[in-house]
C-alpha cells in the first residue's frame, strides 16, 4: 500500500478507501439499474448553517457520481417539530425512497431524539433510530452510523488489528462514540470509553494500542497522551475562525510519536460519505427483495 509517512507516523488517509467504497456503490447501483431499480437517498435539512449545506451538497454530488438519486428536502432553519415529523413519516412510507438522513444541526426547539425514531429502520442508513443502536448492541443486523463504521473500515483498510488489543474511544455520543465502541467490541477489541468526566485522559489513552478521538475539542489529544506504536484516529471536525477545518488531535505533537494518524480533513469524513451511499444501495436492494418476497407469498 502506498502511504505517506511524516516523522515515523503513517498518514492514514481516507481518500483511497473512500474511492474504493464509492466504486462498490457505483457497481452495485449498476446491477440494480439492470433490474429497473434506482436507489434514492433523501436528506432532510433544517438549518441555515452554510457548512452543513456545503456538506449536504457534497453528498448530493457523490450520490450523482455513483448513480444514486439524492433528494434534498430543505425545510428552513425555523422548521417545526410537527413539520419535520410529518416529512420523515411520509418519506418512511414512500416506496421510491430507500435511505433517509435527518441532517444535524436541527432547530433548538425540536426533539431530535423523537424525530430519529420516525425514520423507518430499513431506511435508517445512518443508524440514527435508537432501534438501530439497540440492534447493534445485541449483534443483530442494522445499519451502523456511517462515521462509526468509517473508523472500523479505516482500521481494517490499513490492517490495524483490534482483536485482543486495547482500544480507547474518547467520546460517548449516540452517533459516534457508543456505536463505534459496540462495533469494536464485536471485533473482539477491549474497549475503554472516555467522556468529559473521565479526568486525565492519558490514564486511558497511553496504554491503548488504538485511540479514537470523537469529542469535538480542538487539540484535545496531544503527543504526551499516546504511546509510541499507537494508532490514532481523529473523528473530530472543528471549524477555526479562519474557516479551516481541524480535528481533535494536536497533529504537530502526535506526529512523530504515534505509529499512524488519520488526517482532518481527508480521513474519516471522506469514508463516511462513501458509506452513506453504499448503505443506500444496500437498503434499496434489501427493500426490493422484501417487496418481491411479499408479492410471491401473497400469490401462494
Ligand atoms: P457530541 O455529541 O458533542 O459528543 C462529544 C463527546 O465527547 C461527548 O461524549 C463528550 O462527553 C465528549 N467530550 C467532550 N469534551 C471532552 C473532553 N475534554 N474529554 C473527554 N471527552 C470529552 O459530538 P459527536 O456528534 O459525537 O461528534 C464528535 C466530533 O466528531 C465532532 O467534532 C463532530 O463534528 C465530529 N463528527 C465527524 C463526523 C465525520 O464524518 N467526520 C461525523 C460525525 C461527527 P460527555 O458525554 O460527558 O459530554
Amino acid at each position: 500500500m502506498n502511504t505517506e509517512v511524516r516523522g515515523d507516523t503513517e498518514v492514514l488517509s481516507g481518500k483511497p478507501l473512500a474511492a474504493l467504497i464509492q466504486q462498490r456503490a457505483h457497481d452495485q447501483t449498476a446491477l440494480l439499474d439492470d433490474q429497473g431499480l434506482r436507489p434514492v437517498l433523501a436528506v432532510v435539512v433544517a438549518t441555515d448553517d452554510e457548512s452543513t449545506h456545503w456538506y449536504v451538497r457534497s453528498i448530493e454530488r457523490a450520490a450523482g457520481r455513483a448513480g444514486i438519486g439524492c433528494r434534498i428536502i430543505d425545510l428552513g432553519h425555523d422548521a417545526t417539530e410537527q413539520v419535520l415529523a410529518s416529512v420523515l413519516t411520509d418519506l418512511s412510507a414512500e416506496p421510491g425512497v430507500h435511505g433517509i438522513i435527518l441532517q444535524t444541526p436541527l432547530p433548538a426547539s425540536v426533539h431530535a431524539d423523537r424525530l430519529v425514531g420516525l425514520i423507518a429502520p430499513e431506511k435508517d442508513i445512518d443508524g440514527a433510530n435508537p432501534l438501530s443502536l439497540g440492534r447493534l448492541a445485541v449483534g443483530q443486523p442494522a445499519f451502523a452510523p456511517a462515521t462509526a463504521q468509517a473508523v472500523v473500515e479505516l482500521l481494517e483498510h490499513f490492517e490495524v488489528p483490534v482483536a485482543g488489543r486495547n482500544v480507547t474511544v474518547v467520546g460517548r455520543s449516540a452517533v459516534v462514540g457508543k456505536p463505534l465502541s459496540l462495533l469494536l467490541l464485536e471485533k473482539d477489541a477491549t474497549v475503554t470509553i472516555c467522556h468529559s468526566k473521565s479526568g486525565e485522559l492519558e490514564r486511558y489513552t497511553r496504554p491503548a494500542d488504538v485511540v479514537v478521538v470523537a469529542a469535538g475539542r480542538t487539540g484535545l489529544l496531544k503527543g504526551s497522551h499516546v504511546s509510541a506504536n499507537a494508532v490514532v484516529i481523529d473523528v473530530g471536525t472543528n471549524v477555526l475562525p479562519d474557516g479551516s477545518l481541524v480535528g481533535d488531535v494536536d497533529e504537530a505533537s502526535v506526529t512523530g510519536v504515534a505509529a499512524g494518524l488519520s488526517p482532518v480533513p481527508g480521513g474519516v469524513g471522506s469514508v463516511t460519505t462513501a458509506l452513506l451511499l453504499l448503505h443506500t444501495v444496500e437498503a434499496a436492494r434489501q427493500q426490493s427483495h422484501a417487496t418481491l418476497l411479499t408479492a410471491s407469498t401473497s400469490r401462494i
